[in-house]
């Protein structure tokens, strides 16, 4: 997929954000919703994404809704920190699949990091458990503020 094209609707965002497939969920405003990446680059690694949107990906976006996406990533990244306390954290966002980028509904990546502790391929590793998921995403929940 290249950076051009139009957006599907069948993307598995759009599925999660219809909740036709599950998620294991961590925050939800109007204008975003964060869950856990089901093939984690990082222990609580977290995905944010725009409900109302069908932008591919950020240069598809516009300012109005673009802006609530990045208040979103901070909120849910200082929940991240709070409930995990890693070292650092990495926060990114891919564009087209020669970037990368395989899932084209936008989205931002937070990936909490450990001194020592190599981060995992990306969209490669394997399957987190549904259950290890979701107690994730309720301690990180329980530090939204
Ligand atoms: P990107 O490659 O930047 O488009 O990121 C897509 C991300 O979505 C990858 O990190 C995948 O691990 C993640 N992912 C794929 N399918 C799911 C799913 N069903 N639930 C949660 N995360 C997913």
């Amino acid at each position: 997929m290249s950076l051009d094209g139009t957006y599907d609707n069948g993307n598995i965002f759009a599925k999660i954000l219809r909740g036709k497939i599950p998620a294991a969920r961590v925050f939800e405003d109007d204008h975003v919703l964060a869950f856990m990446d089901a093939f984690p680059q990082a222990l609580g690694h977290t995905l944010v994404i725009p409900k109302h949107s069908t932008a591919r990906n950020l240069l598809d976006e516009s300012p109005e809704r673009l802006s609530p996406l990045i208040l979103g990533v901070q909120r849910v990244a200082r929940a991240v920190r709070a409930a995990l306390i890693p070292d650092g954290l990495t926060v990114t966002q891919f564009n087209g699949a020669t970037a990368g980028q395989t899932v084209f509904h936008l989205h931002v990546h937070i990936i909490p990091r450990w001194e020592g502790v190599p981060l995992a391929r990306h969209a490669g590793g394997g399957m987190a458990n549904p259950a290890e998921l979701k107690a994730l995403a309720d301690r990180i929940a329980a530090k939204i503020s």
